[in-house]
């Protein structure tokens, strides 16, 4: 059983009729689940909330392209429960007000959630457990986001880690993540009398979705967040793509990585679904049963390292983990920022990624390090103008796992690339899309453009039409950045 910590509460008689509040927030389903199933083993009536919590200090806002996904997660929810004879009532305002406000409308004998890592979201539930505590109200936490939790992962010394080799080590010697729980078979839900208590709001109400203009088309065409869309995506993963994934998954053209990153991260699957599942596919249980399996785990490890990260570093997204690089000299240079931000640098591997990313709200990873490392490397640009624009444009903007990677391909993570790793764009590209279809895709302008030259443009002749020149040489920018980097060593 996923391990509970009850913080508060002593029951009373009669306690058994009073409805238990499930708190939803990075956890938007309803299979395996901790909190809702505890709810549902409780006996008692449930009642499902979502917070839209814009005004508890230190949150961070949820970025535009993940407002979106957030949107459609809450939609399919309340469907979900609706086909099941429950609702998912929304509310706005500080959690800490809201969560006792419900506590008194509903009559509640208790909040369960699933927990969040980061220090701002930390806060928040303890001021919510403070206030249930005054209610004398049982308030439960759950691990509904991670493999293992942060702090049972730990150095000899009883530290955290600093190196993922490290950390993943310790991680297998902790065992077999847990499996994980199906939706409950039976969900009693509390029919809601009106109370006069704080009043739900309407979805559309919290304007998540864009509007005028509606920039969403593209994310509409890739992707359907929510439960069913996430279970689908895992057993077409399964079944398709992971008895290739070693050797694939560096190729942006072949789509053959899960695309799970925002349904984990929005909480629509599960870390141990995902886990269990593909064990399952792989014909083995347990680590290293097969080569693709091994690597698949491995980068759900990456994620269960960027939240030990966050855990132990709650301003990972501001601050340098290593603060050497505070003396970094980055250049302030906006229109060379725009380039980047547009896909319009001149160089085909880095515009391609750039321009996935406006339009459907994700890229591939190895895309991703391409692009971030072009930023911080050839451009001289503070990594963390990339971290706020992937925050503001990805599906799957992670407050762990967005600033890890940054940090690790700037060089001032934790565990980071070394500095003298300058990717070459152009290199990448020849690599890693061979036949150019990836960036054929993205940059029209190159449709008619030879695979011997595609990565290479301007070998193709004086200009292409409409395609930039590139903003900076490789050569010069590579011996700058080296320059920069080096000083700091
Ligand atoms: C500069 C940069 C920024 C990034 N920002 C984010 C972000 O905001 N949110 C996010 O989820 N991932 C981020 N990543 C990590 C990675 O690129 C994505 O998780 C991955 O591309 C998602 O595709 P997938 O689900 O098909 O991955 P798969 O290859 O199928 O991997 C399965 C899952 O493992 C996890 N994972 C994979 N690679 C990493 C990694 N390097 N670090 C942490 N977890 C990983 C993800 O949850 C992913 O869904 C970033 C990487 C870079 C280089």
């Amino acid at each position: 059983m996923v391990e509970a910590r009850t913080m508060t509460g002593n029951m009373q008689p009669g306690d058994e009729a009073r409805p238990v509040i499930v708190w939803f927030r990075d956890d938007l389903r309803l299979s395996d689940n901790p909190a809702l199933r505890a709810a549902a083993q409780s006996g008692r009536p449930i009642v499902c909330v979502f917070i839209h919590d814009e005004e508890s200090e230190g949150l961070r806002p949820v970025g535009g392209a993940a407002r979106w996904w957030l949107h459609g997660s809450l939609q399919k929810l309340d469907a979900t429960l609706g086909d099941r004879g429950g609702r998912l009532s929304i509310y706005a305002g500080a959690a800490a007000t809201v969560v006792p406000r419900l506590v008194e409308g509903f009559h509640a004998g208790a909040v369960f959630w699933n927990r969040r890592y980061g220090a701002a979201e930390r806060k928040v539930d303890e001021a919510v457990k403070t206030a249930l505590k005054a209610q004398q109200i049982e308030a439960s936490s759950f691990n509904g986001h991670l493999l293992y939790e942060p702090w049972s992962i730990r150095t000899k010394a009883g530290g955290p880690f600093r190196v993922f080799s490290a950390f993943w080590r310790a991680a297998h010697d902790a065992g077999e993540p847990e499996p994980p729980a199906p939706v409950p078979s039976k969900l009693r839900f509390f029919k809601e009398p009106d109370m006069g208590g704080p009043r739900p709001v309407a979805l559309a109400d919290l304007a998540l979705e864009p509007s005028a203009p509606d920039w969403a088309g593209g994310m509409r065409s890739a992707w359907q967040p929510g439960e069913a869309g996430a279970q689908a995506q895992l057993e077409r993963f399964a079944d398709e793509h992971l008895a290739n994934y070693a050797d694939c998954r560096d190729y942006p053209g072949r789509s053959s990585t899960s695309r799970l990153s925002p349904y984990l991260r929005f909480g629509n699957i599960s870390p141990r679904q995902a886990w269990h599942v593909a064990n399952a596919a792989a014909g083995a249980g347990g680590h290293g049963a097969s080569r693709n399996l091994e690597k698949f785990q491995f980068e759900l490890g990456w994620r269960e390292f960027s939240y030990h990260l966050l855990y132990y570093n709650s301003d990972m997204a501001v601050r340098n983990l290593q603060p050497k690089f505070d003396a970094m000299p980055w250049r302030d240079d906006t229109n060379a920022l725009k380039a980047w931000q547009q896909g319009r640098t001149g160089y085909p591997i880095v515009d391609a990624g750039m321009r996935e990313l406006w339009d459907t709200g994700w890229m591939h990873n190895r895309v991703r390090m391409v692009v971030a490392s072009f930023l911080v490397k050839h451009l001289l640009i503070d990594w963390r103008q990339g971290e706020m624009w992937f925050w503001d444009t990805l599906v799957d903007a992670d407050s762990a796992n967005n600033p890890a990677n940054w940090q690790w391909v700037a060089g001032s993570g934790a565990d980071a690339a070394p500095y003298f790793r300058i990717f070459n764009p152009v290199l990448q590209g020849e690599k890693f899309d061979p036949q150019g279809n990836y960036v054929r895709r993205w940059v029209p302008e190159l449709a008619d453009i030879p695979p011997s030259v595609i990565h290479r443009p301007w070998e193709a002749g004086p200009d292409i039409a409409g395609y930039p020149v590139r903003i900076v040489e490789h050569g010069e920018a590579r011996r700058r950045a080296l320059e920069a980097y080096g000083d700091l060593a």
